[in-house]
């Protein structure tokens, strides 16, 4: 018989809910059974693994520095922490660094970030365009006023591997998977007793973890939750091919917010829209005019050689976007108490899933975050008028 009651159903399986599930598994003082519900197990439509796998260090506020700082580590310990006997992942990770590049304008807020790292301990460095030129021999830097380059702990992994790394793991480690939909949460007095599926049963439950990325608004809405600000927001990624190498290239981060960087033996590159130009969408269809109009003649403005390029691949995905303050949501809902948030992570959940997933375990295991206090990012911050002020946005 299949169990029905388990202590805690995350919904959602993707790399925010795995890397819960794995942390709470391996946590010598939970003892608890856990369910993770995955409506769709190819991962085809997550975020997950549409993304663009990147890492940074250079964030403005110090809790996502930190955060990062603890994905790094993590990413560099897979093979230990993720071994499955003799079976250890390969996530592929390319060290390979961002380049935030600032006009004048941008100027002040690139030095005042670089401080705060810093002073954090992040191993970044401040270039003049002469030591730009220097560098990156390939880059236009006229309009430049300076670059920031992170020399480690920044670069891309596989996301996909690493999810099915952190998956394969938890449920070594007695973590329970099922592939169907959550379709409504069964509440009793302001507690979340179980989770009903689209298959018509109902599992008991003594905690829901909301786990579901792009759709965390209409999990949340199962709970009677009608104002989590996670929207569903769709953005493109392009690659393309350029007959010139561009040797060390880092993730390149232009003035404009046209990003680019290399993958393989070819380029991958996209832009955030402007906020007016961001409908909430959950499709998937291709928008080819935005790289033609927007995104092409930025990279060739900042990169003589990529006037000549030859469109590749394309794909388009959606962030779980946080329309008030474009970062997570996360901990306990301030009165459905055993109803936790892991939401709202806008374009950096990816690099902030190890981090994440210890904070929701600590807070499940003993009430309170342990080893980095994350409550700068909990719910009650929009009623307090308390929010995020990240300036490093991508
Ligand atoms: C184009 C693009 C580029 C990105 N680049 C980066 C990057 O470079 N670095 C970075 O850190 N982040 C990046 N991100 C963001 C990152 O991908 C996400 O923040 C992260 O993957 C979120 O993981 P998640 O587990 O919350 O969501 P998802 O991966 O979407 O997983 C949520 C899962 O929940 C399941 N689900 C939803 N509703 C239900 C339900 N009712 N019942 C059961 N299951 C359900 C879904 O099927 C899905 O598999 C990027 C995102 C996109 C779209």
């Amino acid at each position: 018989m299949k169990q029905n009651q388990f202590d805690i159903i995350i919904i959602g399986g993707g790399i925010i809910g795995s890397s819960v599930a794995y942390f709470l598994a391996r946590e010598d003082r939970f003892s608890g059974s856990i369910l993770v519900l995955e409506k769709d197990p190819t991962y085809a439509h997550s975020s997950t693994a549409l993304s663009v796998g990147g890492i940074r260090q250079q964030f403005s506020t110090r809790e996502n520095i930190k955060i990062s700082q603890f994905g790094a580590a993590f990413l560099k310990s897979v093979k230990q922490n993720l071994a499955v006997g003799d079976d250890a992942p390969d996530i592929s990770f390319q060290e390979n660094g961002y380049l935030f590049l600032a006009t004048e304008k941008g100027l002040p807020i690139l030095q005042q970030s670089f401080q705060l790292q810093k002073s954090l301990g992040v191993d970044v460095t401040l270039l003049k365009p002469s030591e730009l030129k220097h560098r990156f021999p390939w880059l236009d830097v006229a309009d430049l006023a300076a670059g920031s380059l992170g020399l480690a702990n920044e670069g891309w992994f596989d996301p996909y591997s690493l999810l099915m790394a952190l998956q394969r793991k938890a449920r070594s480690l007695g973590a329970h998977y099922r592939s169907d939909e959550a379709i409504g949460i069964v509440l009793e007095k302001r507690r979340a007793k179980g989770v009903r599926l689209a298959n018509g049963e109902t599992l008991g439950c003594d905690y829901v973890i909301n786990a579901a990325g792009p759709r965390a608004a209409e999990v949340a809405g199962m709970a009677g939750i009608t104002d989590l600000p996670v929207h569903p927001r769709k953005r493109f990624v392009y690659s393309f091919q350029c007959r010139n190498p561009l040797p060390n290239c880092p993730l390149v981060v232009d003035p404009s917010g046209v990003y680019f960087r290399p993958e393989g033996e070819t380029f991958i590159c996209g832009v955030s829209p402007p906020e007016a130009d961001d409908p909430d969408c959950l499709d998937f269809d291709m928008d080819y005019r935005l790289f033609d109009e927007v995104i092409w003649p930025a990279l060739a403005h900042r990169v003589p050689a990529f006037e000549a390029i030859k469109r590749g691949r394309s794909w388009a995905g959606h962030y779980a976007y946080n329309v008030i303050d474009q970062n997570a949501i996360l901990g306990f809902h301030p009165e459905i108490k055993n109803f936790l948030f892991a939401n709202g992570f806008s374009g950096h959940g990816l690099q902030q899933a190890p981090a994440v997933g210890r904070a929701i375990s600590e807070l499940i295991t003993f009430g309170s975050y342990q080893t980095l206090d994350l409550g700068k990012f909990s719910f009650d911050r929009f009623a307090a008028g308390e929010l995020v002020k990240e300036l490093n946005v991508v």
